[in-house]
């Protein structure tokens, strides 16, 4: 039985990391400070005997004899990352040097949530690991982006001048269920408005493109990479290489809710990448891993978590509202 600590682990991505790695039968301390995470999306494990929640700031230095490590504490939707980009940009570094200290310290393995941002708008089409990237400096998206990179370095470095044993998972867009209703990413901004019968906001014509990798998929290549063997310390991209136009998901969107919605054009944020999608020759060739759930399939599971979300809403509105003309 491993001691695995996540940071993050009551995001959306870090609670299945937490349920994945409960289930393999270790001991999980999941740090978060709720900063858009949510103790609902891991309340199923708080009475488990080897889940530990820890309300901290990865921003403040902690000692916790630790095997493993997924850093995977930030905001990572635009509006979130954006509200407070001071704040974002320390999320990364701090938190990465606190948490390569801890590894440092007790000889933990350590893997980085890296992103796709990190190729910022990218020249290079697919991207590939050797990519550099095109990444602006001062524009609104580089809190997040340089943030992320700046702990890319960190890793590299720890590794290099202290021999700490890194991994670094550069994530592609991934959605399902436990994704935030109020997170303003695509689609949980999609499906939710679909659902509500409300518009559904196209930033810009649509024709940017994402690729969107489905949660299960996503944590599954994760896992992989932590137990790889040792000398796997170079990034992997990990995400779902079918890609799609904004305007294309909103269609689907569309077609499986069945809902009457329109579609409203809304202003292209500043730097918005125009085209993503991952290469993932590194991932089949080193973890044996590729994705196995296409977007229509991951889109219906994902409508499906919102619906349920939408009337547990509804039902508690309509009981709270009996309640107050009782
Ligand atoms: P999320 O916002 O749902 O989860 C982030 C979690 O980190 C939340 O629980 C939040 O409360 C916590 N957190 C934020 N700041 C913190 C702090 N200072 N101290 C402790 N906890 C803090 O986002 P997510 O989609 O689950 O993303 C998780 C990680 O994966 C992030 O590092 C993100 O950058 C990375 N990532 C995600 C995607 C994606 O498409 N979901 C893509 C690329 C990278
Ligand atoms: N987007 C959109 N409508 C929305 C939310 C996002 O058209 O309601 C677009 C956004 O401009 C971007 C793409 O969808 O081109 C993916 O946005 P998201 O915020 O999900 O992720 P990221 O931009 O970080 O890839």
């Amino acid at each position: 039985m491993k001691n695995v600590l996540i940071t993050g682990g009551a995001g959306f991505l870090g609670a299945h990391l937490c349920e994945r790695v409960l289930a393999a039968g270790n001991r999980v301390i999941c740090l978060d400070n709720l900063y858009t995470g949510s103790k609902a999306n891991i309340e199923h494990f708080l009475s488990h005997p080897n889940f530990q929640f820890r309300e901290w700031d990865v921003c403040d230095p902690l000692d916790i004899e630790v095997d493993e490590i997924y850093n995977f504490a930030c905001p990572a939707s635009p509006p979130h990352y954006q509200a407070d980009p001071v704040r974002t940009m320390k999320i990364s570094v701090l938190g990465a040097l606190n948490m390569l200290d801890l590894a440092k310290k007790y000889g933990a393995k350590i893997i980085q949530a890296s992103t796709s941002e990190i190729y910022g708008d990218p020249l290079v089409h697919p991207q590939t690991e050797s990519y550099w990237g095109n990444v602006n400096s001062i524009g609104i998206r580089a809190c997040y982006d340089e943030g992320k990179r700046a702990a890319e370095t960190l890793f590299y470095d720890y590794h290099r001048q202290y021999g700490v044993n890194i991994r670094v998972v550069r994530i592609f867009n991934t959605y399902g269920p436990g994704m935030n209703a109020e997170d303003g990413r695509v689609v949980s901004n999609f499906i939710v408005q679909a659902l509500k019968g409300e518009d559904l906001t196209i930033y810009g014509d649509g024709s940017q493109t994402r690729s969107f990798c489905y949660r299960d998929d996503l944590v599954e290549g994760i896992i992989r990479l932590m137990n790889a063997p040792d000398e796997v310390t170079f990034p992997v991209n990990i995400g779902n290489p079918n890609e799609f136009t904004v305007r294309q998901l909103a269609e689907i969107v569309l077609e499986l809710t069945g809902s009457k919605s329109q579609l409203i054009l809304l202003p292209l944020p500043q730097d918005d990448p125009t085209q993503r999608c991952p290469d993932i020759s590194r991932a089949q060739d080193h973890l044996a891993w590729q994705p196995n759930v296409e977007l229509r399939e991951g889109i219906l599971r994902t409508i499906e978590y919102f619906n349920d979300q939408l009337s547990n809403f509804n039902r508690l509105n309509r009981a709270s509202r009996v309640e107050a003309s009782a």
